[in-house]
């Protein structure tokens, strides 16, 4: 049993190994993900500044229009106030006329701000244009970069692969199979040992019995807290080997 575990550890290490290199792969797509959304953001908010601009340019219009509507309207009521001869009637068109001249003057002051806000937003939609110009640039340049990491990452994937595939040929299936399954639970290592009559996985303390178990190595033991496989370390190891195999595993581990 000692040595088809081995076996199976093998693979776990692969699986290790294939499980980082997902998430970092995972995390790569999702900067990618990123820097679409922030280009079509951008994007979006050129168009709307775009569209607000165009519009304040339709409204100036329209008010030039009105004005010159009124102007029209207040040489007419002049024209006709020189042939009146009653005074009342006279009265009423001067008021006629100042009305329209308060009106046009009005609407020529709205024009005039008008036409400022739309020169401030002009100047703003051109400093969008150009940020959005200079981060295509930068995106461009970072997609790639993160393109040609998921690249290598797909490398690194297919190759443990290929390894895993060798080592699972030769693994005993049955408990290929069982290993298996509690890695898809788990996403972890389910292959653990027994330190200090704990398991190494759950870190919660285990019988005497269990540790004879495990140490006989004759059958498959499980966790009986969180199922996963033990097995033994240390059995003829002296103090001191057990102990730079230790280390030797805490340098390996604070490598990955
Ligand atoms: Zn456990």
């Amino acid at each position: 049993m000692q040595e088809e575990l081995k076996a199976i550890i093998d693979i776990q290490e692969l699986d290790m190994k294939m499980i980082r290199l997902m998430r970092l792969k995972k995390e790569r797509q999702k900067e990618l993900d990123q820097i679409d959304t922030l280009r079509k953001e951008l994007y979006q908010q050129f168009a709307d500044k775009e569209e607000e601009t165009k519009e304040l340019g339709r409204t100036i219009e329209q008010n030039e229009l009105k004005i010159q509507e009124i102007a029209t309207k207040i040489k007419k009521l002049e024209s006709q106030q020189i042939s009146i001869k009653k005074t009342d009637e006279f009265n009423a068109l001067t008021l006629e006329t100042t009305a329209a001249e308060r009106e046009k003057s009005f609407l020529e002051q709205k024009v005039s701000d008008l036409l400022d806000k739309k020169i401030s937003e002009e100047e703003l939609l051109e400093t969008i244009r150009k940020s959005l110009e200079s981060s295509a640039d930068i995106s461009k340049d970072l997609e790639k970069e993160v393109a040609s990491n998921i690249r290598l990452i797909n490398q690194e994937g297919s190759h443990l692969k290929e390894q895993r595939d060798l080592l699972a040929k030769q693994a005993n299936p049955e408990l290929l199979r069982i290993y298996d399954r509690l890695l898809k639970n788990k996403k972890d290592r389910v292959v653990v040992s027994i330190e200090n009559r704990t398991c190494s996985g759950c870190h919660i303390a285990l019988t005497a019995q269990h540790e004879n178990l495990v140490r006989k190595g004759d059958n498959l033991v499980f966790c009986e807290h969180c199922s996963r496989i033990h097995y033994w370390l240390h059995e003829q190891e002296s103090e001191d080997e057990g102990a730079t195999k230790k280390r030797k595993r805490r340098r390996a581990s604070a490598a990955t």
